[in-house]
């Protein structure tokens, strides 16, 4: 269609490169695969005959930008051909080191910021470039090839118009996230994920107002694995809505069973992290309702902690969800807070319950850094939208001596308590000193009222 030359002539090609290169030091040879960034959606707004148009036209423009590349440098022969779908390939013979084929890529990335004009559509594309140099020493053309996805799959995941140089580094952590990924699959099959707990102590009180759900995978060679070693995979491959739902259930479960078991002792709310992907999720109500009722818990005890960055994909979709959510009771919290773009915004437009006040500004307090003056302007914030504040990642008596005095609700931290296990947290609801409030509040303040001391 493209009157390029197709895989396997291409391929043929490359092979014969790659024994001119092992014959003689001085062929060394790039390859370069081009990825164009969106184009299933361009293929999918305009029509497969459309799609099909605009990449003869691109092919064109990639074909010319190289014509021009060999007139001025006389250099490389190179031959473009499209290796299918929204990727072309280009092979750089003769090249004196990296520097050309970055040289030849980033003119091919300059050749495609044009508009293209495409049956009355104006359409804008860009594209990312893989690179890998014959300098690594390659037998076979499925190497070479590989190499340069691998290095095009790196260039995309930094963002658009990229272009990224193969090193074999790149491979191991290919290779890396792969069987990890293959692992997590099995995980969720195998029920390898855990639930951890962390008390959350309201200072009004000094007591236990809630818990907070971290996840935990007992890898079976790895030990266990902490959420920021599983969850932006999870995240990043959809998974994270199995495993968020594997979390939800089993949190829930537990806390009908604290309900169960300390009655009006229990703690108030069982708060758990949800994913963007999660939220994005038109079902996810209706599954957290179908939760409390599998579970037997009242929907007044479950409290969801979300991240602003969870609202990027569909803000209206989110708010929707909160609000039938919160209609029957479920609250939310605006989780690490202060440290994303538009906070201000969403705690205005969501309506959120809570705010958990980010720990990087609570282990400033004290260091002469502003995190109080920060804390403070949050806490005054959250106050006048009637708002409840809990800080998180307190870990000395001065921080909460501080926050304390700031009129902060609840707190959260190592000072407290590291996220434990059941029969941990069990016996941190049993052993609460249950005593009259004040004397209570005043051994939380002393640090005699540490949970405990891991
Ligand atoms: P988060 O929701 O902000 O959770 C608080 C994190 O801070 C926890 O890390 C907790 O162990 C840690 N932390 C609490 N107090 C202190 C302290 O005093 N000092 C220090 N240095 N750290 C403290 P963890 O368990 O590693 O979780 C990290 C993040 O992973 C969570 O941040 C949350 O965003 C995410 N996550 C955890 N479980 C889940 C889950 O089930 N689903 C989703 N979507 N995300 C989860
Ligand atoms: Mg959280
Ligand atoms: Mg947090």
């Amino acid at each position: 269609m493209t009157g390029l030359p197709n895989r396997l002539l291409f391929v043929d090609l490359l092979d014969r490169a790659i024994k001119r290169s092992q014959r003689r030091q001085d062929c060394t040879f790039a390859l370069l695969i081009l990825g164009l960034d969106r184009f299933k959606a361009v293929n999918h707004s305009l029509g497969p005959v459309t799609a099909d148009r605009l990449l003869v036209a691109i092919a064109r423009r990639l074909q010319s930008s190289l014509r021009a590349t060999d007139a001025v440098t006389h250099q490389p022969a190179c031959t473009l051909a499209r290796l299918g779908g929204d990727e072309f390939t280009v092979l750089l013979e003769d090249i004196t080191d990296a520097s050309d084929a970055m040289r030849v890529a980033e003119r091919l990335q300059s050749a495609l910021r044009l508009a293209f004009d495409v049956e009355g559509h104006q359409v804008f594309m860009s594209a990312a470039v893989g690179i890998t140099v014959s300098t690594t020493g390659y037998a076979r053309t499925e190497d070479v090839l590989q190499d340069a996805a691998i290095a095009l799959h790196r260039a995309k995941a930094d963002g658009d118009a990229l272009c990224e140089l193969f090193d074999p580094a790149l491979r191991e952590r290919a290779v890396a996230r792969l069987t990890l990924e293959t692992d997590l699959r099995n995980a969720i099959d195998r029920r390898e994920f855990a639930v951890l707990y962390q008390p959350i102590i309201s200072l009004d009180t000094g007591r236990i107002s809630g818990f907070e759900a971290l996840a935990r995978w007992r890898h079976p060679t790895r030990g266990l694995l902490t959420p920021a070693e599983f969850i932006p995979l999870a995240e990043d491959t959809g998974m994270i809505r199995q495993i968020g739902r594997l979390v939800l259930i089993e949190s829930c479960r537990q806390m009908g069973a604290w309900v169960k078991r300390f009655g009006k002792d229990a703690p108030q709310a069982m708060c758990v992290n949800v994913s963007g992907r999660q939220l994005a999720d038109a079902g996810l109500a209706s599954e957290i309702e179908a939760i409390l009722e599998g579970t037997g818990l009242e929907a007044s005890r479950l409290k969801l902690e979300i991240t602003e960055s969870a609202f990027i994909s569909d803000v209206g979709a989110a708010e929707a969800t909160l609000k039938r959510l919160q209609s029957i009771g479920v609250e939310w919290s605006l989780d690490d807070f202060g440290t994303g773009y538009s906070s201000l915004s969403y705690l205005h437009r969501l309506q959120a319950d809570t705010v958990k006040v980010d720990r990087s500004f609570v282990s400033r307090i004290g260091a002469g850094d502003n995190g109080l003056e920060m804390v403070r302007a949050i806490v005054a914030l959250a106050r006048n939208l009637g708002i409840d504040v809990v800080a998180e990642g307190v870990e000395t008596v001065h921080q909460l001596s501080q926050l304390q005095a700031l009129g902060c609700e609840s707190v959260q931290g190592f000072y407290f308590s590291k996220p434990v296990d059941v029969a941990a947290a069990d016996s941190l609801i049993a052993s609460q000193p249950w005593r009259d409030d004040d004397e209570c509040r005043q051994a939380v303040l002393s640090g005699h009222g540490r949970l405990n001391h891991n």
